[in-house]
């Protein structure tokens, strides 16, 4: 017994998901988006960290890659998805990463249709560099340290109108000034008649004779939660339709997939997971920081982009901050107390590895390492996170290294404690950018999706999310995500 039919139904209100809706909508197709999270008001949005962790992110922000070390793979969970905890850095695809997919992963679609879509989100959710008067001292002094060496950097652009520089972005932004896809393209595409189901997860793609017929879902009753599962209750729905855009990120696509059981001859689906694990540095300096003040992330240093490594300023509330700093107790405290003097800085690492996504595994579905390969990304982030401080004028710096010590007072120093390798589990890195899964190809050897996001093996089945991309691409993928989608969005439309 079928619930509603539609068109199309979209799974997952994220980057991918909103956007798909939305063009599909604006062309006047009955479109129901279904999304496992909650929808949140702006005004919901706490300073607590833990609670907002709670609410809005995937398993309470404990989602990982059990190993040696265990990464946490953060991730939305809410309507809007990732981008309501995201830092609202905008991105376009870079064009030398695009020849990469064609000449490496036959992927066809045109660079210049890609950019169409870039151009007109670049618009809509008015992308634009920081102002200097909410750029705040951790981002300023990232800058002044950037100049200094003569590295090529820059102001990051957002997506964000009248940002007040509240330095709250992970936690999502208290004064609707983050253009996310909760504050943008859902609402505009609830007004050309988009129906928005949240707190409802899909179980399953319905396939009939190799065609796609609808989606078997779960409409959540939010109150208690099972004593053990820690689940909601509710009920089993199916919502017939045309074609299923499967929007849920790259790590539950692929488990959606995998549980409809889409055909999958050469064990693609949830293959070849990559992404951008991050390391950190903090600093030390005479003058006052603040760094919970200012945009949460304003300047960039693209200067190791071809080396596999981007610089980022990162502003974190003060709870959170604690977390990166050296030591227990009493010491811990006495570093605390200097947080407002103390700057963090980030490198974001294009990995080589690659790990997978699979249903029923002990732990998590995730698996994920970092070989030898990529520490030496790893070593150079730290060294010129170090560098970088140094010239800004920090006092001291700790690279959190375990084993090593744990404050270094010169560049010098900090190559001393390089000198040795570093390994995987001496480090702590966190994955924020996720990539592959269910890769665009034309080859079906190769790719889960045909060139335009359909699955090679069920019609009226597409994909749309950071899961399509054939690699991790060196920079923050949230508007390439969504410009990908609008081209989706126009080859879904082809199917009618
Ligand atoms: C802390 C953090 C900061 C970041 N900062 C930036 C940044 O500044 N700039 C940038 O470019 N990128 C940033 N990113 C990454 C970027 O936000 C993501 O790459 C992007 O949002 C991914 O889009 P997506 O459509 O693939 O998935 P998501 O945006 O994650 O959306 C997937 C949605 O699907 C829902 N879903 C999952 N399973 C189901 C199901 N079974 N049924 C229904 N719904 C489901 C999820 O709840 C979620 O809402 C950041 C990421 C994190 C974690
Ligand atoms: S810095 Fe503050 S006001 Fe600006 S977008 Fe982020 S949370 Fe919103």
């Amino acid at each position: 017994m079928w619930y509603k039919s539609c068109d199309v139904v979209v799974i997952g209100s994220g980057a991918g998901g909103a956007v798909v809706a939305h063009r599909l909508t604006e062309q006047g197709f009955k479109v129901v988006l279904l999304e496992a999270g909650r929808q949140f008001k702006t005004e919901e949005h706490t300073t607590a960290f833990w609670s907002s962790m709670k609410h809005l992110f995937w398993e309470n922000g404990f989602q990982h890659a059990p190993g040696k070390p265990t990464i946490p793979f953060l991730q939305g969970r809410a309507v809007g998805g990732t981008t309501v905890i995201n830092s609202a850095i905008c991105w376009d695809l870079p064009q030398d990463v695009h020849q990469e997919w064609v000449n490496e992963h036959a992927f066809e679609i045109d660079y210049a249709e890609i950019d169409r879509e870039q151009q007109r989100i670049r618009k809509d959710l008015n992308i634009h560099e920081i102002p200097p008067e909410i750029a705040g001292g951790n981002s300023n002094l990232m800058k002044r340290g950037a100049e200094k060496l003569g590295w090529s950097g820059r102001v990051i652009a957002r997506n964000e109108k009248d940002c007040r520089g509240s330095g709250r972005c992970l936690m999502g932004c208290p004064h609707g000034a983050k253009l996310g896809m909760d504050v943008s393209y859902i609402p505009w595409a609830q007004q050309q008649g988009l129906e928005l189901i949240a707190d409802c997860p899909a179980e399953r793609v319905l396939i009939k004779k190799g065609r796609v017929v609808g989606v078997e879902a779960k409409l959540l009753t939010i109150g208690k939660r099972h004593w053990l599962t820690r689940e909601f209750p509710g009920k089993k729905i199916r919502i017939q339709a045309k074609a299923v855009v499967v929007a849920a990120g790259v790590i539950q696509s692929p488990l959606i997939l995998q549980r409809s059981a889409v055909p999958d001859p050469w064990h693609l689906i949830g293959s070849h997971l990559m992404a951008h694990p991050g390391t950190s540095m903090v600093g030390c300096f005479d003058e006052p920081v603040n760094i919970w003040k200012g945009a949460t992330q304003g300047y960039e240093v693209n200067e190791f982009r071809s080396k596999g490594l981007k610089l980022e300023s990162l502003g974190v509330s003060p709870a959170l901050f604690g977390v990166r700093l050296p030591g227990a107790g009493k010491r811990l405290a006495e570093y605390y107390e200097k947080r407002g003097h103390m700057a963090l800085w980030a490198g974001a690492v294009r990995t080589e590895s690659k790990g997978s996504v699979k249903g029923g595994r002990f732990l998590s579905p995730i698996r994920f390492g970092i070989p030898d390969a990529d520490m030496k990304k790893f070593r150079l982030g730290i060294r010129v996170l170090g560098e970088l401080m140094f010239a800004a004028g920090a006092r001291e710096i700790y690279p959190g290294i375990v084993g090593r010590p744990e404050k270094v007072s010169s560049a010098e120093e900090l190559m001393l404690i390089l000198e040795k390798p570093i390994q995987a589990t001496h480090i702590h890195p966190v994955a924020t950018h996720l990539f592959g899964t269910c890769r665009v190809s034309a080859d079906p050897q190769v790719g889960v999706l045909k060139n335009n996001f359909e699955s090679h093996h069920v019609k009226g089945l597409f994909v749309s999310d950071g899961s399509v991309f054939p690699s991790n691409t060196g920079v923050n993928p949230q508007l390439a995500i969504m410009a990908l989608a609008g081209v989706a969005a126009q080859n879904v439309v082809q199917t009618f």
